[in-house]
């Protein structure tokens, strides 16, 4: 039996993780799911439990690296400790494997492209172990849909991988592997409940040379006619390749994501993220007949939403507020009173991130969003009134921005501290591979132009301005770990999210939870805390 090591690089950039080092996402846990669904002996490692035990590495035949475009030189390093110990096959995943460029710096045997559900099916009906599948495919030099193999130098690429259906998505991750990432207990895990993204309008031209010729078929087509465009411009916002990489949006079974979130509280989990492009899409495919293509009709299957919600509510942990239970993204044009009404009842106090991106209209659809500026708006309103906590998302440096544009957004900083929005994430635009972006310029960091430096400095105001508001507040955090530079203090996390928090105590508080009051900001995501409460020993 081939003894396959997954690691989770995800995030960590040079080596290590700079931010969100509180999260565990789904891809390398659902592989290492289905690896063993196959036969396979494979355990799930964080790319930091590796580096401090580089001896684990010669317990495997092969080694599976899960990573992101940013994380060249982490994946890097990884790979040449590897080397050093094992002759074993590298096999490569998640989204940095979409980088031609990526693929072509680095030493790898087989890339899975795109999902892996279909591809890792087909490699598994035709070869025994993943090495041998490697041994006679670059013998042949062929591949299969999905798969690219390095042979010498060469990349022998199959594209990217076939759509997920609906019915193979109910594959629960990997969870027992969850004890060899630090401080699982106190991170927020993800749970997929929906796969791709129902947007699939376009933008008005990509950056070699094609152009909307205006034939309205992604915006009024049949849901099926949506999913090519005459001139092949890809689906979805110009920025982003989920719509390319992972179709249109299909929920998982409701059952097996209560399962999942069950097990995971049972297994010492205390934060659980619902994760999706779009929350608001979770049984909306059901309403319809063909592919959910249409990011704002029809509208969200409040009912299907509000039993998923009740059902995960009445999970012993959740019910007795031992975990809890938040959700990622919606789009803005989802958003109606019914719906945000259900999420108000079972989802108070949580953040809520909503894609506004920017406030100017004509540059919204120009990159091809769903929604316009004041649906935004509204729907931030229609959330904070039901006592969710907006996280907004805008982005800077986007094609066809001129400053008017960026006025426009800058402007509207003030209508969302006037609504209660907690906090603004600002992007920068970035090109990604399989976008309709992917050739466009990369724009230079905000502070390098007169007006993106004005959008930047209201948008630190805003967040230093909302971050004083959580002092004297008192809320229930989990310890996750001893201060590694301060010894006496523990760093801890709040359940329903929020700033990091630092307090004082000894080791033996780590896997409590407990009622801290917050006392004076660290800086900008750190906040300093007194314990007044220890609750019982979570983990
Ligand atoms: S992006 Fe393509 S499908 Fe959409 S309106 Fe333009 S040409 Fe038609």
């Amino acid at each position: 039996m081939e003894r396959v090591i997954v690691v989770d690089a995800n995030a960590r950039q040079k080596g290590r993780r700079v931010s969100t080092v509180d999260v565990i996402g789904v891809g390398p846990r659902l592989v290492t799911s289905i690896l063993k669904m196959h036969g396979f002996k494979a355990s799930l490692y964080a790319y930091e439990s590796i580096l401090n035990n580089k001896e684990i590495l010669k317990d495997f035949d092969a080694i599976a690296i899960s990573f992101m475009v940013s994380d060249f030189k982490a994946v890097k390093k990884l790979i040449d400790m590897w080397r050093k110990v094992n002759n074993g096959i590298i096999i490569l995943g998640g989204p940095g494997t979409l980088s031609r460029s990526m693929l072509s710096s680095l030493d790898f045997s087989l890339a899975l492209i795109g999902e892996s559900e279909i591809t890792l099916q087909k490699l598994f009906s035709m070869y025994k172990s993943l090495s041998e599948a490697y041994y006679d495919l670059s013998k042949s030099k062929t591949t299969i849909k999905g798969l690219a193999i390095k042979v010498d130098r060469e990349i022998i690429d199959g594209g990217i991988g076939e759509w997920t259906p609906k019915k193979f998505l109910n594959v629960i991750p990997e969870i027992n592997d969850l004890k060899n990432f630090p401080f699982f207990w106190a991170s927020r895990i993800y749970v997929e409940v929906v796969r791709g993204c129902s947007n699939f309008r376009r933008p008005i031209q990509t950056f070699d040379g094609r152009y909307c010729t205006r034939c309205d078929l992604c915006y009024k087509g049949s849901l099926s006619s949506r999913i090519s465009c005459p001139v092949n411009i890809p689906p979805g916002c110009g920025y982003c390749s989920v719509p390319a990489i992972h179709g249109p949006a299909r929920s998982r079974d409701l059952f097996t994501i209560v399962e999942e979130v069950e097990k995971l509280t049972k297994a010492g989990v205390s934060r659980i993220v619902l994760s999706a492009p779009d929350f608001l899409d979770f049984g909306r495919d059901e309403l319809v007949e063909e592919p959910l293509t249409d990011p704002c009709n029809p509208p969200p299957n409040v009912y299907k939403i509000e039993e998923l919600l009740s059902r995960l509510s009445k999970i012993r942990a959740v019910a007795e507020e031992r975990a809890t239970v938040m959700v990622e993204n919606v789009k803005p044009c989802l958003v109606n009173d019914e719906v945000a009404d259900v999420l108000g009842r079972y989802l108070k106090d949580t953040p809520i991130y909503i894609g506004l991106e920017s406030c100017s209209d004509d540059l919204l659809k120009k990159v091809g969003r769903p929604s316009t500026c004041s649906e935004g708006i509204s729907a931030i309103e229609k959330l904070k009134k039901s006592g969710l906590r907006p996280y907004v998302y805008l982005m800077h440096g986007l094609p066809f921005e001129r400053d008017e544009d960026v006025l426009k957004t800058v402007k509207a900083i003030e209508i969302l501290r006037n609504i209660g929005v907690e906090r603004i994430v600002l992007y920068r635009f970035s090109p990604l591979p399989y976008t309709a972006f992917e050739l466009a310029p990369k724009p230079g960091p905000a502070i390098s132009d007169p007006m993106r430096k004005l959008l930047y400095d209201k948008v630190e105001e805003f967040n230093r301005e909302q971050n004083k508001k959580i002092i004297g507040r008192v809320i229930k955090a989990i310890v996750a770990l001893k201060h590694p530079k301060k010894p006496g203090f523990l760093i801890a996390y709040p359940m329903r999210h929020g700033p990091v928090i630092i307090v004082r105590g000894g080791e033996a508080l780590v896997g409590h939870r407990v009622t801290v009051k917050i006392h004076r900001l660290l800086s900008n995501r750190i906040v300093f805390g007194e314990i007044v409460y220890v609750h019982e020993k979570h983990f």
